[in-house]
């Protein structure tokens, strides 16, 4: 309503802001790092405009400067993908952070390739804003490393730490060859789909060094432990330890490229770094909506752990596994626009690590049965296995088989999610969530 009676208005109102704009992006982690970059910010003294709703597009951020920007110096914008032409060139941002792209919802945005070109784009048109944004760039993807290319005011980030490689790049991995030659790619450490520390054979294209980086991380039950190193004051490296509630090695990624832009923020204003306030904020920063959030449900608890691609779950899967014991799994499968209506994802995640170690399996949403086959093709014992379309049923399901004390990890996917999510709000296990846009 509001850009059809002003369309620049999220020009008018950006413009406003003292201290300009923040922007991050990516196919995975976006929500969780605004949220994380959002606490950093404030606890830098920061009066923040931010749309950590999760309302990602240019209607949502207008939505949001419109109820915030009178009394805030800084916005900062969680943006969607395929929306970061249009709000790049309303909001002309001061730091832009990209942290990754993997094959997601191909029906909704094209090819990952187009999407790549899309936004060199973007970066292209900023380098000539007569005061360029500094970009924090995740120089693990080599798609987002060859953005970043022969750029100044890049702030690399990345994870050093190599104990938690996995052996090769999952199925789900994409950026396979080499965006300056077309080589394929040499991957010496994977981390997360095709995140890791890679080089070209062919040419000069290599992991830049990042500056803000994770030297040590240790996976916990509750969280993380990361030791992260940023460049001091004289240039000379400092570490800071950062206790951390949310789980898994895509989430360290997220942590470390929050840190990295809080620390770009902090040079490019001239304000002294906050390290240990940050620190502290971020150890405090929970798991955003479904995004690892933990629902108590009577004597059990369910976590929540969105599904959106190939690469996503297998972090999920990952993190459900470093959990001991037998495991009680509800996975929800919709084809509702806001998921993407192309379900064949869904046989590019790597499930078959479950399967030794499942006490229960549920399998629910509008395209149930499709989960059905791809599990039945997986080798899973199907015996475990309970098929249930309705979600209300199946969560009754999916709860009846776990025992006492435990959790249920549930991976729904987005409308999934908010299906879920009701049903739990109905019955009083979670305060009621309002979100517009995906
Ligand atoms: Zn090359």
């Amino acid at each position: 309503m509001l850009l059809k009676l002003r369309p620049n208005a999220v020009a008018e109102y950006a413009a406003g802001l003292p201290h300009g704009s923040m922007l991050v992006s990516a196919t995975n982690g976006k929500t969780t790092t605004t949220r994380l970059l959002a606490a950093a910010t404030r606890v830098a003294g920061y009066d923040l405009v931010t749309n950590t709703e999760g309302s990602n597009l240019e209607r949502g951020i207008a939505a949001a400067l419109l109820k915030g920007s009178r009394c805030a110096d800084l916005g900062l914008f969680e943006v969607d993908e395929a929306a970061l032409a249009s709000v790049a060139a309303s909001t002309r941002p001061q730091v832009v952070v990209l942290m990754n792209l993997f094959r997601d919802q191909l029906d909704r945005y094209g090819e990952l390739e187009t999407l790549v070109d899309k936004w060199r784009d973007v970066l292209d048109d900023l380098q000539a804003q007569s005061e360029p944004p500094t970009l924090v760039l995740n120089a693990d993807d080599p798609n987002i490393a060859a953005l970043g290319r022969g750029r100044r005011n890049v702030v690399w980030f990345g994870v050093d730490d190599k104990s938690h490689a996995i052996g090769n790049r999952e199925h789900a991995a994409d950026a396979t060859t080499c965006r300056h030659c077309g080589a394929p790619l040499n991957h010496r450490v994977v981390l997360v789909g095709h995140l890791g520390h890679w080089d070209c054979p062919n040419c000069d294209s290599t992991r830049p060094t990042p500056a803000v980086s994770a030297t040590k991380i240790d996976l916990t039950p509750h969280g993380q432990q990361m030791t992260l190193r940023y460049p001091g004051p004289a240039g000379s490296p400092v570490e800071l330890a950062i206790a951390s509630p949310l789980p898994g090695v895509h989430n360290s990624y997220n942590i470390v490229a929050a840190f990295a832009a809080s620390w770009a923020l902090a040079d490019r204003t001239s304000r002294p770094q906050q390290a240990p306030a940050v620190a502290r904020v971020m150890a405090e920063t929970k798991p955003a909506f479904g995004r690892g959030e933990v629902v108590d449900v009577d004597d059990k608890q369910i976590q929540l752990l969105l599904a959106k691609n190939p690469t996503g779950v297998n972090q999920n899967v990952r993190t459900i596994l470093s959990n001991p014991g037998e495991l009680n799994v509800l996975v929800l499968l919709n084809d509702r626009t806001a998921d993407g209506q192309d379900v064949s994802w869904i046989w590019d995640v790597d499930w078959e690590p479950l399967d030794s170690r499942l006490s229960s399996l549920t399998l629910s949403g509008d395209r149930a049965w499709d989960l059905a086959l791809r599990f039945r093709y997986g080798g899973f014992d199907m015996d475990n296995v309970t098929v249930s379309p309705d979600p209300t049923k199946a969560l009754d399901i999916a709860l009846a088989a776990t025992p006492a004390g435990n959790t249920l990890y549930a991976l729904p996917t987005y409308t999934a999610m908010l299906d879920l999510r009701g049903v739990l709000t109905q019955r009083g296990h979670t305060a009621a969530y309002w979100s517009t846009d995906r």
